[in-house]
């Protein structure tokens, strides 16, 4: 099963307005046609998502939106929060949700990752889920255990034919933010248990069009280590999503 590689850029909290339209219009020009074999999602801030969705529209670009977060309620006396239904008012066709920076300072769990999964798949927005471990895990060896774990809850309940468009993003904690990527065979290692956990749940053919990518200090100087790896269909990319040749290099390197 080939699976059309797949790169997201996490903006995280940073973009003004003016900066955002600037970075979206520079790998717009970028991402030319030679590049449409790869996918390619932008996730702003929820503040400069509008002027992002504007600027890919004004250039046909076939780059697609994704928010970083949703609340799981349609509505109501929820302040502070943005529900599925507003992100796909403004265009959103992805959604990251369980990144490990909210489960660490916004009490994120994989029961709220589940709630918020379900509303993402109502409004036909895909989820991106995140999952990963710190070191205290993976020094335990308990690295598998706990991203079955975490995966299995995150999709408790969802059938197969609602999550037609899931993304599962592989990101190990340590590696997150820190410059040090974790080795491709370990990175691939978990891919492919992550894809034996969908086939347990869903069967072999769902697993086989799932994609699974891979998040943590990926660059561009060790990009073309995992792009080959037979169960890491992409990445989600944060430090490097903010330039634009650094992130249109990690596109290039999924070709
Ligand atoms: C992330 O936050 O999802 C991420 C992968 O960040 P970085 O690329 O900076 O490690």
């Amino acid at each position: 099963m080939t699976r059309r590689p797949l790169i997201v850029g996490n903006w995280k909290m940073n973009m003004n307005v003016a900066q955002a339209t600037a970075l979206a219009q520079d790998i717009s020009y970028e991402y030319d046609r030679d590049f449409e074999d790869v996918d390619v999602v932008l996730c702003p801030p929820f503040t400069d998502l509008r002027s992002v969705r504007v600027t890919l529209g004004f250039d046909k670009s076939p780059i697609m939106l994704g928010a970083q977060n949703v609340y799981w309620q349609p509505s109501g006396a929820f302040t502070g929060e943005i529900s599925a239904e507003m992100l796909k008012e403004i265009g959103c066709n992805y959604c990251i949700i369980g990144h490990s920076e909210r489960r660490e300072h916004f009490g994120e769990t994989d029961e709220t990752v589940n709630l918020k999964a379900r509303a993402l798949i109502a409004q036909g927005i895909a989820p991106i889920i995140c999952c990963g471990e710190n070191l205290a895990t993976r020094d335990a060896k308990q690295t598998i255990g706990h991203i079955t774990s975490q995966v299995t809850t995150a999709l408790l309940n969802i059938s197969a034919a609602e999550l037609k468009d899931v993304v599962i993003a592989y990101e190990p904690i340590w590696a997150i933010g820190t410059g040090l990527a974790a080795l491709p065979e370990q990175a691939e290692d978990v891919c492919a248990s992550i894809r034996e956990t969908l086939a347990d749940i869903y069967g072999a053919t769902f697993a086989s069009k799932t994609r699974i990518l891979y998040g943590g200090s990926m660059k561009p100087s060790n990009v073309a280590q995992f792009a080959p790896m037979p169960n890491i269909d992409g990445g989600l990319i944060g430090t490097a999503a903010l330039v634009a040749g650094d992130f249109m290099s990690l596109v290039k390197a999924f070709l």
